[in-house]
């Protein structure tokens, strides 16, 4: 991100409220775009997620759940069959792994539930603070905020920090937005990451807090 330190600016409460009320009004009905019913089911499609996008995983768990409904369902099948049935998703290998041996601590240390606390979440296998914050904010609604590669690049660009690093980022957001925000602001910086601000070209003309940002530039035009 080193281009952007030019741009960075001094954020102040009114300039990042702002940024997120527009945000808010442009994205009105956002929700995880994973599909699940219950936090067992949201922890696996995000583990499945990485690397993968959301409508395959979408694809994958429909089949995936009816087969597998409880941690103990993934241990009873071999590494093999657990790989076929995930395999589009990419990485099937270590993703089955993950898998296997997370839902081993859920059913020997959390009674086969999925822990409603973040440091709980962290401590399973396969699960950083990204997928951590996915659970704890759209399972069990813990203020949290999931840095992705969408987050990761519109903070920079928005100016908000000038770090590659995803913890460093998350906590600077965190100081930056109040708690009651964090879960949806995540959802709010993914979406217009995808939608508006693509990385590479960002449509910078059509972007409703271009006077905001300090990475506008009028030269990535309407197509
Ligand atoms: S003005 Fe451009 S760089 Fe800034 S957030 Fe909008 S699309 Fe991204």
């Amino acid at each position: 991100m080193r281009s952007l330190k030019k741009h960075k600016l001094k954020v102040d409460s009114q300039h990042s409220s702002e940024i997120l009320k527009r945000l808010k009004k442009e994205y009105p009905l956002i929700k995880i775009a994973l599909e699940f019913e219950t936090p067992f089911q949201l922890l696996i499609s995000t583990i499945l997620s990485a690397q993968c996008t959301d409508a395959r995983v979408n694809l994958v768990t429909k089949t995936l759940f009816k087969k597998y409904r409880k941690p103990e369902d993934y241990l009873l099948v071999s590494n093999e069959e657990l790989e076929k049935d995930i395999f589009s998703t990419g990485f099937y290998h270590q993703k089955a792994k993950s898998i296997k041996n997370c839902c081993k601590m859920l059913i020997e240390i959390f009674d086969g539930e999925v822990p409603a606390d973040f440091e709980s979440l962290c401590s399973l296998p396969g699960v950083g603070r990204k997928t951590a914050s996915v659970v704890a904010g759209n399972a069990f609604g813990i203020p949290a905020i999931a840095v992705d590669t969408h987050v990761k690049r519109l903070s920079n660009l928005m100016g908000f920090v000038d770090s590659d690093n995803p913890e460093k980022i998350e906590e600077r957001l965190k100081e930056i937005f109040p708690s009651r925000e964090w879960i949806s602001l995540g959802h709010y910086l993914m979406s217009h990451g995808r939608k508006i601000c693509i990385a590479r070209r960002p449509k910078c003309c059509e972007c409703v807090i271009g006077d905001l940002c300090p990475s506008y530039n009028p030269g990535h035009k309407k197509k």
